[in-house]
């Protein structure tokens, strides 16, 4: 027989390539971090979950999310496996859900990373930073470029499972009762941003101020603070901003792609059957992909609702002003890795991601969006 063409030679290669590289995604999408259960399915077996969150009860898109989790788990276990989802503060206060879940009184939770800082400082890298990755980057690294592998590494000590389970996407730069026009008007300003965001302002010559959600509007109106960085415009239509702040800055520096949380309790975890762990993992994956579409999709329908129906002068940051942020968050990024060895070594993962995904956005996403 003659040579094989090359053609043919191709489409056996291929065949062999994809047969490949389905094997390896089963293997990264079945998560080899987790180990198999060896529990047995019995089907007369039903297990009844409290699922702990810390939004306000059905806070749209997070909470509302998971309400459908629970329900999506409901249905695909055949009603075996119930999760009874409570809104924070409604059985504990929403910042005990960490030890909560971490001691197995509660089964599991939702939230984001950011939130445990004081006790996992590296987590904060699995949330948002400042300048850092946005939602797309943080899904390719987490799930497909070894993140996952270092994010469950630090849950590992306090016996929880770490998945990603939402992200908010691109948030906005806040609501400004006067005008940003340098860095100079950096000075003095009383903002509420909490977390990264906040400690890069503070070193930019601000002030940032924690305030509890429910009173953010009034401190804002009564000019106790001059801004304050709330989501995207979805949920800061929803919170009535526009009624108290003139100006609505961009971009969202301090949160390009904030990474909402679920969070297992290892032994509970295991207690389950293999079908129905893994009927959490798929919904939790559902979960991000739902709750990203749904914020991108609302805050495109809710921008445009707020300049022309609600007037908002939309303003973009001078550059010197994101310059001084982003020279701010080096520094607050050197402190905080000197001072912890596993934020060094993740913040080198991340840092190291993200370069070769910016490489590839340029030539990308970066372009097209500019054509
Ligand atoms: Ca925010």
């Amino acid at each position: 027989m003659a040579k094989k063409s090359n053609r043919r030679k191709f489409i056996e290669k291929s065949l062999v390539s994809i047969a490949g590289v389905s094997g390896i995604s089963s293997c990264i999408s079945d998560n080899k971090e987790i180990k198999e259960s060896s529990v047995n399915i019995n089907f007369n077996n039903k297990y009844k979950w409290k699922m702990v969150t810390t939004w306000s009860p059905n806070m749209p898109v997070l909470g509302e999310g998971c309400n459908m989790f629970s329900d999506w788990v409901n249905k695909m276990s055949g009603g075996r496996l119930e999760i009874k989802v409570y809104g924070g503060g409604e059985l504990i206060p929403s910042l005990e859900s960490f030890d909560a879940v971490s001691n197995g009184a509660i089964e599991m939770g939702s939230g984001a990373s950011y939130y445990w800082a004081g006790k996992i400082p590296s987590g904060q890298f699995f949330s948002s930073v400042p300048f850092g990755m946005n939602s797309k980057q943080m899904n390719s690294w987490i799930i497909s470029g070894g993140g996952y592998k270092l994010y469950r590494e630090i849950y590992e000590p306090f016996n929880l499972i770490p998945f990603v389970g939402g992200n908010t996407s691109m948030q906005m730069g806040g609501w400004f009762n006067k005008e940003i026009n340098s860095f100079n008007d950096l000075k003095g300003l009383k903002m509420r941003i909490p977390g990264f965001g906040g400690k890069v302002l503070s070193k930019a010559g601000g002030t940032a101020v924690t305030v509890a959600g429910g009173e953010i509007y009034t401190n804002l109106e009564r000019g106790v603070i001059d801004a304050t960085e709330w989501i995207g415009p979805y949920h800061d239509y929803l919170m009535g901003f526009y009624q108290v702040a003139k100006y609505y800055y961009y971009p969202g520096w301090h949160e390009p792609g904030g990474v909402l949380e679920m969070i297992v309790n290892k032994d509970k975890f295991y207690e389950l059957p293999n079908d129905l762990q893994e009927i959490i993992k798929k919904g939790i994956e559902s979960l991000n992909i739902w709750m990203q579409c749904e914020f991108d999709s609302k805050n495109s329908i809710y921008l445009k609702k707020l300049i022309e129906e609600e007037k908002v002068q939309l303003r973009k940051f001078p550059r010197d002003v994101l310059e001084t942020f982003k020279l701010k968050t080096d520094e607050v990024l050197s402190e905080m890795i000197e001072k912890d060895p596993k934020s060094k070594k993740i913040f080198e993962a991340y840092k190291k991601f993200k370069t070769s995904f910016d490489d590839w956005s340029t030539v990308s996403d970066k372009i097209y969006y500019e054509l």
